[in-house]
């Protein structure tokens, strides 16, 4: 079999209202998807989703008529291309989907086998009053979910704090209580400093008072001396890695004692391919590998594939914070979108690949090139 084309489809939905991401200081009047299928010489096609693959035009060449099951090869040109252009993990994914098809399996059980289920964590984008959060969680507790994310953004990190206790107060145990800083890295028309060392610390001790499960990018990515004294300094675990480009950024940062949740994302970097071995890294060294996936519903499903394929994650991501960011947005160029069981798990099914269908109709609608 021989891979014979590779298509590239870009997206937009409209997002009336807007989306206000914490993390981004624009509101968000649109919501851009990009699609990857590779054709094969037998008819079986691969789909995948995740980044704008920028810069991939013009290297179609290089994979064209190669065997779509020299995944490690691909890789390589991939790590190659990402080094001088964009990043095209996308690809790879959809090289995965193909692979399952080619082979009948699910992804799951190629890239490991592990389990089909992995327990999702609901992961919320925006800055809401400290009550609103603590009915938005109530309402993550009666989807089933077991733990939720809050974002650190408000400039202040003590009404931060008054939200996070806020929801405590509320839900007490029954939810574990992730904290994402946001310090890592900015959008490109945001100058603001991150966070310092000192900072981060002040936060760190109320996060131990409140018992948040882990305290996501409290310091810039540039920082790893910042964060291997913080990780010392505070029993809450120190999550990161979300935008990180290189595998070897994962092996340095697991090296230096940076991290204790290792986080990144199967469609921004490395692909399933790369990201099993920094999965098998972070296993090797004890430490907690739970991939990021805030792109959209089919990013989400390869990195559960993945997850679930050859980890020991206690929580996956699930980028979810109804209504402004609903399933209908995130997973608006899937047929169905992917949800959680009643008790907050994603299950996997055994179809072949990464098991997702595209809204080919919706796809039509939304296309802009
Ligand atoms: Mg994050």
């Amino acid at each position: 079999m021989k891979i014979t084309g590779i298509e590239i489809t870009h997206h937009r939905l409209p997002l009336d209202p807007p989306f206000n991401a914490s993390w981004d200081t624009k509101p968000r009047v649109h919501f851009d998807a990009t699609i990857v299928r590779v054709t094969t010489d037998e008819g079986l096609t691969g789909v995948a989703s995740g980044d704008t693959m920028t810069g991939f035009a013009g290297h179609e060449p290089f994979f064209i008529g190669q065997d779509p099951l020299a995944i490690e090869r691909h890789y390589r040109i991939l790590s190659n291309i990402q080094f001088h252009y964009g990043r095209c993990w996308p690809l790879d994914l959809a090289l995965w989907d193909l692979a399952g098809k080619i082979t009948g399996q699910p992804v799951w059980k190629l890239a490991g086998g592990l389990s089909n289920t992995v327990r999702a964590y609901a992961s919320s984008g925006t800055l809401r009053a400290p009550d609103q959060l603590a009915d938005l969680a109530e309402q993550f507790l009666a989807r089933g979910f077991k733990a939720m994310k809050i974002r650190f953004h408000r400039g202040d990190w003590k009404k931060d704090i008054a939200a996070l206790e806020a929801v405590r107060a509320r839900v007490g145990d029954r939810l574990d209580l992730m904290v994402d800083c946001n310090q890592g890295w900015r959008m490109s028309w945001d100058a603001y400093a991150p966070w310092s060392l000192k900072d981060a610390i002040k936060v760190a001790r109320e996060l131990e008072r409140i018992g948040a499960y882990w305290m996501e990018e409290p310091l810039h990515r540039s920082d790893r001396e910042g964060m291997r004294r913080l990780r010392e300094m505070t029993d809450v675990r120190i999550a990161g890695g979300e935008m990180t480009r290189e595998l070897y950024e994962f092996r340095d940062l697991i090296r230096d004692g940076c991290l204790d949740v290792i986080q990144p994302d199967a469609a921004l970097v490395g692909g399933i391919t790369g990201l099993r071995r920094v999965a098998h890294m972070a296993q090797e060294n004890n430490l907690v590998f739970t991939p990021h996936t805030w792109t959209n519903g089919m990013g989400v499903v390869a990195n559960a594939h993945l997850t679930a394929a050859c980890c020991d994650a206690p929580y996956l991501e699930f980028p979810y914070d109804p209504p402004e960011w609903s399933l209908a947005r995130r997973d608006f160029m899937m047929a169905e979108p992917l949800d959680v069981d009643a008790e907050g798990n994603i299950v996997l099914s055994d179809a072949p690949g990464l098991g997702y269908a595209l809204d080919e109709a919706t796809l039509a609608k939304t296309r802009i090139g």
